[in-house]
This record gives C-alpha cells, sequence and structure tokens, in this order.
C-alpha cells in the first residue's frame, strides 16, 4: 500500500511502498481518509525531533489522522464508523500506570511512544491497525475535517488544566492572548473567542497575510510582536487573564509571566530547542508570587480530549475550517502537503474519501 515517511538513509519526506497491516487481537484495521501535517512533522522530517520505531529503517509519518473501519476485527467498533486516533501507545507494547489510568499524555519520556513522532509508525498511509480503545469515534457529517479534532484535543487539554488551577477561588477572567498564529494558536483563539470577553493574537508577520486575516475575522486584535514585546502587553493593551503560549519561542515563557494580569495563567505549548539568553530573574520570581501568577506546561492529550474535541469541532464555522485547511492533495502530490510557506495554514493528504 501507498504510504509517506521517512528513511533512516534518505532525505526529506519520501513515498514509501509498505505491507498493509494486519489487525490483532484487540485492534481495527482503519481505511485512512484524510491526515494533517503540522510543526511536529516538518521537525521529523529535519531530524531535530522524534526517532525511528527499534528495528526499522523507516518510519510512516503522521499523527493527525481520521479514518473509517474497515474491518471491528471483534474490538467492537463496526465497520463503517468515522474514527480519529489518538497518538501515544505504550512503550514495547507493555503497560505502566499511565497507560492503565488512561492518562497516556502524562507519563514522561521513555514511558510511551508516539505514532508518526517517537519510536512508531504514523497513520500516513492507505490503512493502519490500532488498539479500539485508541480510536475515537466521530460523526460521519465531521469527516472532512476530522484530522483537526487531535490538534484541538492538544487545546482541549491545555485549558483544561490551565483553568483547573484557578478553581480554588473566584476567578472572573476576561481577556486572553494566544501567542503564535500557526494551526495550534488559530484554532484556540477561536475556542477562547467563545468564552473571554477579549482577544489577542500574537504574530511576526506583515499583512496582508491569511492568518492575519483569520484573527481580524473572528474579531481579536493582531499584535506584532516586533513591534509590540510580549511582556509589553500590559501597556499597549491590557493585562491579560490568560496566555496561550503556541510558538516554541523560548523568551515567550518568561515573557507570558508578565505579559499576564494578577491571578492570571498562563499555558506553555512551544517546543523550542536549547536557547540560553538572559532574564531578571528576581523579578520574574516575585512576580509570580506577589501576583499569584501560574505557569503550567501541557503536552499531548488522551481520549476525554479527544471527545471534547469532536464537539469543539461540531461547532467550528464553515468558514474557519475552508480558510485553516489551505491544502488537501492525494499522496502522489504530497509535497504541497508539506510546503511550508506564509500561504499555508494547515496541509492534508488525503488518501480517501467515504
Ligand atoms: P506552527 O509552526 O504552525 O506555528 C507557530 C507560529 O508561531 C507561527 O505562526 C510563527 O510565525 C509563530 N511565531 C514563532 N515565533 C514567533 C514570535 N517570536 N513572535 C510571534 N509569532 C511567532 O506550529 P503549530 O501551530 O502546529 O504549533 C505551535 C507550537 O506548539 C510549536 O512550537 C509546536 O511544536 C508546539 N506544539 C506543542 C504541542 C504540545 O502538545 N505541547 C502539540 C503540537 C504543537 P511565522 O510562521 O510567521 O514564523
Ligand atoms: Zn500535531
Amino acid at each position: 500500500m501507498k504510504a509517506i515517511g521517512v528513511t533512516r538513509e534518505g532525505e526529506g519526506v519520501e513515498r514509501l511502498d509498505v505491507e498493509r497491516p494486519v489487525p490483532t487481537e484487540g485492534e481495527a484495521l482503519v481505511r485512512t481518509l484524510r491526515v494533517g501535517v503540522d510543526g511536529t512533522d516538518h521537525e521529523v522530517v529535519a531530524g531535530s525531533h522524534g526517532g525511528y520505531p527499534e528495528d526499522s529503517d523507516h518510519m510512516i509519518l503522521g499523527h493527525e489522522a481520521v479514518g473509517v473501519v474497515e474491518d471491528g476485527n471483534g474490538s467492537g467498533l463496526e465497520a463503517g464508523q468515522v474514527v480519529v486516533p489518538t497518538v501515544r501507545r505504550k512503550p514495547n507494547g507493555e503497560t505502566n500506570e499511565y497507560f492503565r489510568r488512561g492518562e497516556p499524555d502524562m507519563a514522561p519520556d521513555g514511558e510511551y511512544v508516539e505514532r508518526g513522532i517517537v519510536g512508531d509508525h504514523g497513520f500516513m498511509a492507505e490503512y493502519f491497525t490500532s488498539p479500539a480503545d485508541t480510536l475515537v469515534p466521530i460523526p460521519e457529517a465531521l469527516a472532512e475535517y476530522g484530522m483537526l479534532v487531535e490538534p484541538i484535543s492538544i487545546a482541549e487539554k491545555a485549558n483544561d488544566h490551565a483553568f483547573s488551577t484557578r478553581e480554588p477561588f473566584e476567578w472572573r477572567p476576561e481577556s486572553a492572548c494566544v501567542l503564535g498564529n500557526g494551526t495550534l494558536g488559530l484554532l484556540t483563539l477561536w475556542m477562547l473567542g467563545r468564552d473571554f470577553d477579549r482577544t489577542y493574537c500574537v504574530g511576526r508577520r506583515d499583512r496582508p497575510d491569511p492568518t492575519i486575516d483569520i484573527i481580524d475575522e473572528l474579531g481579536a486584535t493582531y499584535v506584532d510582536s516586533r513591534e509590540t514585546s510580549v511582556e509589553a502587553l500590559p501597556d499597549a493593551h491590557e493585562a491579560v487573564d490568560y496566555v496561550f503560549e503556541a510558538t516554541g519561542y523560548a523568551p515567550h515563557a518568561v515573557q507570558t509571566v508578565h505579559a499576564l494580569a494578577p491571578n492570571g495563567v498562563g499555558a506553555l505549548l512551544g517546543i523550542p530547542g536549547p536557547w540560553e539568553f538572559e532574564i531578571d530573574g528576581g523579578t520574574l520570581h516575585k512576580e509570580i508570587v506577589l501576583h499569584n501568577k501560574c505557569l503550567i506546561g501541557t503536552v499531548n492529550s488522551h481520549v476525554k480530549h479527544f471527545e471534547a474535541a469532536v464537539d469543539t469541532l461540531a461547532e467550528m464555522p464553515d468558514w474557519l475550517l475552508d480558510d485553516l485547511v489551505t491544502t488537501v492533495v492525494g499522496p502522489e502530490n504530497l509535497e504541497a502537503a508539506f510546503e511550508d510557506d506564509d500561504d499555508q495554514i494547515k496541509g492534508v493528504v488525503e488518501f480517501d474519501t467515504l
């Protein structure tokens, strides 16, 4: 069958010809419909993130997928059900406390593999197999944009964890700022627009730009970080109750604390490489303490967040989904889906349709 991946000897993303997988007990066989490409895939292709499955000279890419059950294989799923797979799996098939609790997203390094990212094949192939309890059913009507459930689930978890930290007191947030105008940032901006009176989104691009058009359309205020640094937000606009960092730009982790209003919370999601820079640690420490501020890190998501993401996707307006998904191509034209210029927001490889 056709697949898309990387090889130990090769360079860049490649078309592969691999055996169709056979489901083992408890697994279903899924016919792949669509698979999204994101920043993580680019990092895996560049070799700066992730790693090959043991004993394999290649890795099939792709962790943002939607497919349709081809063979339920007695797993409890029926053929024809549209499903979205979660990403983390048990390392070497051996379970541990995190998987037993249904919280693989909380497992530390080494206690999981991630399909299409580290240690396990992804979903960018005509078919894949997966345990039934890692396949989240979605309505057929959402199949077209089902590959967005995974990135939305990342934001569901981050928001859930961040807001939970404010539960012990009466928190009445009004303003939120998303750092980053990539897919994760824009999806989150829409989500926050439901609950916050005022939203901001920080980027570093000139107009005209398709991501800034979306920010405008959402009624959010675009902030150019080249003119207004994140720590200057309180002076230029307002100190915000919530910051959602989705840039991977390491200084933002520190600047977030200064952008927050008293009692605010910041969620960090970016994954930068090593980066040394000077900070005033004393002021940072004092600011967090004296204003009851909170900074959390969050990665990945589990089934509960995928289920919440399905509901969120169902609410998203068509214009937003159309504008976010900038490229849909078959595997023969995969280069277009992996194009990474300013016109591309979300590239998608389509293997089949319902
Ligand atoms: P993208 O690369 O699509 O988006 C990142 C965005 O941040 C880009 O639009 C980029 O702008 C912008 N940006 C970078 N630096 C700055 C800056 N200094 N000022 C303003 N804007 C800036 O990635 P995603 O949206 O897919 O993901 C966002 C981040 O979250 C990435 O770091 C990714 O690795 C991480 N991530 C984390 C997950 C988790 O579980 N924690 C899951 C998925 C992603 P431009 O394009 O103009 O350069
Ligand atoms: Zn992703």
